[in-house]
């Protein structure tokens, strides 16, 4: 089963991902999973968390 990572930040389609990647490799920073859509942070929008830190978002 494939699910859509998406940008938390942006919402930009990051790309897609096998569930199956997600449960046995978690090296990506995957913070929520919502059906069948997971949330987590493209390359530029991490760089700007890290410039900036203590930025609250939910
Ligand atoms: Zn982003």
């Amino acid at each position: 089963m494939k699910i859509l990572k998406l940008c938390h930040v942006c919402d930009r389609i990051i790309g897609e991902i096998e569930l199956d990647d997600l449960t046995s490799n978690n090296a990506a920073p995957i913070m929520d999973i919502v059906g069948n859509v997971a949330y987590t942070l493209c390359p530029s929008c991490l760089q700007e968390m890290e410039i900036k830190p203590g930025i609250v978002y939910q």
